[in-house]
């Protein structure tokens, strides 16, 4: 079962970074994390009228002239765009097309996905009479919104809802009646013993795993068939590297657990029965959920 996801593209210094803290400003979570690790966030998981879609931003990366793309750089990009399910292709309102956007534009539609044309920084209605000229990208009306008014910012939310795929069904395909398994996250910290229970379980239950791994649908989904009854695991095993975990939590492994709480019905959080109970384990428990019959059992 993988996450929907929905990248902000364009070229640099169009607005991306600001559009997307709007967009994920009053939604995150999660608590606020030390400042400045902003710029080197990729993805945030948001919940918009019940849709629950990981926002990513490649403000950070940008999209330079392909000459001056270093491989990794580039590498990232496609990443995102491969990854994405619907793609905000955000172009700067006041600088008209430039050859750039018209690389961009080109990128995306061999892509083949779904592209919502986005203008920035219309702050006001005079800057609107501009929009018309974004047609010639081929992806149809730019739908104006300014981060910094605060402007259309509720039509693109609803813009992309509309656009978004329908709902992943479980890994058992969608239940008759639209039913759906109980799912249960398993957090804690590395080498807890989580991969250990799994492949217990595994070897107990039938179990089918679901899901693509990969940087940033990384969450796994195990669908298991019991005598008592079939539910999803959701296992965040194995994700945080040692060394990348000095500030509280290494930012994927973050973004991975909080959103495996956040989807799941139950929690088991997962100690070590050998060790102190450390910062890591208290930071996960602080998690919010947002299911209302969540429960935190360790
Ligand atoms: P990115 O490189 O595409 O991520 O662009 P940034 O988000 O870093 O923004 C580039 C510049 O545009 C910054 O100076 C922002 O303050 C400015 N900017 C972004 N959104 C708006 C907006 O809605 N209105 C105005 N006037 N400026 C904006």
């Amino acid at each position: 079962m993988s996450s929907i996801s929905v990248a902000v593209v364009g070229r640099p210094n169009v607005g991306k970074s600001t559009l997307f803290n709007a967009l994920a400003g009053s939604r995150i979570a999660i608590e606020a994390d030390s400042p400045g690790a902003t710029r080197d966030r990729v993805l945030y998981p948001l919940t918009i009228e019940g849709r629950t879609f990981d926002l990513v931003d490649t403000g950070g990366i940008g999209i330079v002239d392909s000459q001056k793309l270093e491989k990794q750089v580039e590498r990232q990009i496609t990443l995102a765009i491969e990854a994405a399910d619907l793609l905000v292709f955000l172009v700067d309102s006041r600088d008209g097309i430039t050859p750039l956007d018209r690389e961009v534009a080109e990128r995306l539609r061999r892509s083949g996905k779904k592209v919502l044309l986005t203008a920035s920084k219309v702050d006001t209605q005079r800057i609107e009479d501009n929009l018309p000229s974004f047609h010639a990208l081929g992806f149809g009306d730019a739908l104006p919104v300014s981060a910094k008014q605060n402007r259309g910012i509720y039509d693109l939310e609803e813009a992309i809802l509309a656009l978004l795929p329908p709902e992943a069904p479980n890994a058992f395909g969608a239940g008759e009646g639209g039913e759906q398994l109980t799912k249960i996250a398993l957090v804690g910290r590395r080498n807890v013993g989580k991969s250990t229970f799994i492949n217990q379980i595994s070897g107990t239950e039938r179990v089918i795993v679901s899901d693509t791994p990969g940087t940033t649908r990384d969450s796994l989904d195990i669908a298991i068939r019991s005598d008592q009854g079939d539910f999803v695991l959701i296992d965040t095993a194995g994700l945080r590297k040692r060394g990348q975990m000095d500030d509280s939590l290494e930012f994927f492994g973050h973004m991975r657990t909080e959103r495996a709480i956040r989807r799941a019905d139950a929690v088991i959080l997962m100690l070590d029965a050998m060790e102190e109970i450390g910062k890591v384990d208290k930071r996960i428990a602080s998690f919010k959920t947002i299911s209302h019959n969540s429960r935190l059992r360790a």
